[in-house]
């Protein structure tokens, strides 16, 4: 029973089994709960009629909670999708991060719990030697489906803390626009370059549905000041300056 090394208090949650076909973490893959408080969500996580759990809570005030042994596999990311792999769940360990959620008003989140998460991941990281570019949202596997733990997580504060793969992004304004409708080549190039960095972002010419919610779940996490589905220049951008910054670059 793998555990943090930080204090920590331990529910143990009943939805849970194997990591399939000898699968290992190799993501972290962070949430918001988008229910009415830590309480609520720590009876939910580890009841057995939700169909769902998780390896680790925060709430406000920071306190972890730990529910599933990180050696386990939780049920926390659903249908998703990231760089091929479908099986996140197999793949990953998920923290959820107390919040009411885009539907309840999208609370600030408190420093004292930013500060816990920040240390959560940091000695997660370390024992599991996760790659910076694996940390992920549940935004980033599950686009359109889920939009936490969103725009207003600082993954910012996480990077200055060495966590996590991020650029400062490009700023907003400036021309070349693609957006739903649009085709063509340049669309393709977008499309690319999404999928290159892991998004499901098939390469069709098309910016059809899938391809707006893919970079509205992009800016969600690298380029919060404008969340529209527009691929602007300050999106592209941004996009391929963290690519170019990628530990091994994806495109040959
Ligand atoms: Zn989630």
């Amino acid at each position: 029973m793998t555990r943090t090394r930080l204090e920590h208090c331990w529910v143990p949650a009943v939805n849970v089994n194997e990591r399939r076909d000898g699968k290992q973490a190799d993501i972290l893959l962070l949430h918001y709960t988008g229910m009415k408080s830590a309480e609520v969500s720590r009876q939910w996580l580890t009841c057995a009629e939700s169909a769902v759990s998780c390896h680790y809570l925060v709430d406000e005030a920071g306190e972890i909670t730990q529910m599933v042994g990180e050696d386990m596999r939780a049920w926390h990311a659903g249908e998703a999708c990231w760089r091929g792999e479908s099986d996140i769940n197999s793949r990953s360990i998920g923290i959820e991060i107390q919040n009411l959620g885009h539907n309840n008003g999208y609370p600030d989140f408190p420093p004292e719990q930013m500060a816990a998460v920040t240390e959560l991941c940091r000695d997660i990281i370390e024992r599991h030697d996760f790659a910076p570019e694996r940390v992920l949202a549940h935004s980033d596997v599950a686009p359109g489906r889920k939009w936490d733990p969103g725009e207003k997580f600082d993954w910012r504060r996480l990077h200055d803390a060495g966590i996590g793969h991020w650029v400062e992004p490009a700023p907003l304004g400036g021309g070349v626009f693609l957006q739903l409708g649009d085709q063509g080549d340049p669309v393709s190039a977008l499309q690319v370059l999404l999928s290159a960095y892991g998004y499901n972002a098939p390469v069709t010419g098309d910016y059809d549905e899938q391809t707006r919610i893919v970079v509205e779940a992009f800016q969600r996490h690298f380029r919060p000041g404008q969340v529209d589905g527009v691929a602007d220049q300050s999106t592209i951008e941004t996009l391929k300056h963290l690519i170019d910054t990628l530990p091994s670059s994806p495109i040959a």
